[in-house]
């Protein structure tokens, strides 16, 4: 990486603690809706080619998983590179902020055309069924926003402010 503000390992340590404070409130947030989520091992529909992740992401993933990135071979393309012939992640462990919250009932705020802040909902369509997302309280939804700032700040500390994001299957030595 170039431009490094912070010693590597300061801004690896905050990154997993923030991963913790992530797995934390999100696992709340699944016990909560465990009626309706039908999240598992081998359910990677979710698991789209193409994901991007800022470099503080990819460089813990490159520090976790050298022998991968270095002998393995990237899941062929039309799917996430890091997930195995059974559908299962191969980097499950320190998988990046955005695979951990994937599937619960997500809020985040939108500007409309007339400036106005307009509360969106989203969840993946396999975990539809029960209440409709709109009606649940905002506590009950994960809410978009304060961990990507969290990510935006630890991404600054590495590379001077610049916010760089890498393809996952980039990580890859052989693609
Ligand atoms: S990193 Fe793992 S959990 Fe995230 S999209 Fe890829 S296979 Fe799925
Ligand atoms: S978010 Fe959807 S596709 Fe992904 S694991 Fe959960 S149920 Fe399966």
């Amino acid at each position: 990486m170039k431009n490094r503000n912070e010693p590597w390992e300061t801004v690896r340590e905050a990154l997993e603690r923030l991963y913790r404070e992530v797995d934390g409130e999100a696992g709340q947030l699944s016990a909560l809706h465990a009626g309706r989520l039908q999240c598992r091992r081998g359910c990677c529909s979710c698991c789209e080619d193409g994901l991007t992740v800022f470099e503080v992401e990819a460089e813990n993933i490159r520090f976790h998983y050298r022998k991968l990135l270095t002998e393995g071979f990237p899941h062929p393309p039309g799917a996430c590179a890091f997930l195995d012939p059974e559908g299962a992640c191969r980097v499950y462990a320190h998988r990046p902020y955005v695979c951990r919250t994937q599937g619960l009932p997500l809020r985040w705020i939108e500007e409309s055309p007339d400036g106005e802040a307009v509360e969106m909902r989203a969840i993946c369509p396999l975990n539809e069924e029960g209440d409709p997302v709109e009606t649940l309280p905002p506590e009950a939804c994960w809410s978009i926003g304060p961990a990507e700032a969290a990510l935006v700040k630890l991404q600054g500390e590495i590379s001077g402010g610049e916010l760089r994001r890498v393809p996952l299957r980039a990580l890859f030595r052989w693609r």
